[in-house]
């Protein structure tokens, strides 16, 4: 029988569910048997797979995580590692492999692609960071939380006239950072792509708008700028207001998918589904524009996303 396999793997993301439950139904109305990896390669490896129906998908899109669990795997970085998986996948008959996952996952899809068993990556991150896709499963969901989170930590900033320092999720990428900063009208926002100085950029902003009235402040600042309770004491020291620091932390990654997540997981899983039902491999599924499309996986991960400075401008021309 036909058979087509399906994993989560690296950090997980809201939608993620979405994605797999379009895979399994898209692949069973295909006609192809559908196996759920669990814990990402790790469970390729492993031979750790469930046979899913429509019905082991019932109820799941609404659902944050990911039913299939997600690991990093190590071990299939190597070849010993991989050769255990390309087993696995000749003993269940295994024609493809769709990937949900980021950089990291889609390199260990191609990897695998190479060796013969074709393999589609789906991006699935909070953080935006796939550089083919325009958008990846979980942002949407991601920023809602991170705004919602924000907006409770500005009302008591408010009646306590403090500053909030926001640290949200985004090592390499702003892309969270920025969003949300606007959409909690932060007075900075502070992001790895865009070099700042914080005397210039933060406390001197900070003390205009004392002086015009503002008496509360946010800053928004994504993980991989620096350590926001250095950065909070830096602005009390500094401006003399009341600084306080939050990390908003794993929040971020849970939660029930937004519209906008279930429903490009399920463009994306069935578009992946439909390569693999032609015989293709080696592909990573993207948004461009409003459409599905797919890329060669080595293509997509050397290519560059610029970062919205743009829209980073606007940021910090309407936060005066
Ligand atoms: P993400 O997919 O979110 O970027 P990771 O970078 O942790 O997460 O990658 C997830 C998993 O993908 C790794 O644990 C590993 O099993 C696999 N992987 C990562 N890089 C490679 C690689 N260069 N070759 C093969 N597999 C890889």
């Amino acid at each position: 029988e036909k058979t087509i396999a399906v994993l989560t793997s690296g950090g997980d993301a809201p939608g993620m569910n979405a994605a797999i439950r379009a895979v399994v139904r898209a692949g069973i109305f295909k006609g192809f048997r559908v196996l759920g990896v669990r814990r990402g390669y790790n469970g390729l490896i492993k031979g750790d797979l469930v046979e899913m129906n429509l019905r082991s998908v019932s109820g799941i899109i609404h659902r944050g995580g990911t039913v299939l669990y997600t690991a990093r795997s190590p071990e299939f970085n190597t070849e010993a590692g991989m050769q255990k998986a390309i087993q696995v996948c000749r003993a269940h008959n295994i024609l493809g492999v769709v990937v949900i996952g980021g950089d990291g996952s889609f390199r260990g899809a191609r990897d695998l692609s190479e060796r013969g068993y074709n393999c589609v990556g789906i991006p699935g991150t909070i953080d935006n960071d796939i550089a083919c896709s325009d958008y990846t499963i979980g942002f949407d969901t991601a920023m809602n939380t991170a705004m919602e989170a924000v907006d409770r930590l500005r009302d008591t900033s408010q009646s306590h006239d403090r500053c909030s320092v926001v640290e949200v999720m985004g090592r390499r990428a702003g892309w969270l950072a920025l969003r949300c900063g606007i959409a909690v009208g932060a007075t900075s926002i502070l992001v790895p792509e865009a070099p700042f100085d914080l005397q210039k950029d933060v406390i001197d902003r900070m003390v205009e708008n004392q002086r015009a009235g503002k008496q509360h402040f946010v800053v928004v600042v994504a993980e991989g700028v620096g350590n926001v309770s250095e950065i909070a004491k830096e602005i009390q020291t500094r401006t003399g207001i009341e600084s306080r620091a939050t990390v908003l932390g794993h929040i971020q990654r849970g939660g029930s998918p937004t519209v906008t997540d279930r429903v490009v997981a399920s463009q994306m899983g069935y578009h992946a589904v439909e390569l693999l039902s032609k015989g293709i491999g080696n592909r990573v599924v993207a948004m461009k524009a409003d459409k599905v499309v797919d890329y060669n996986i080595s293509e997509a991960l050397q290519m560059k996303k610029p970062f919205d400075f743009n829209l980073y401008q606007i940021a910090h021309d309407i936060s005066i």
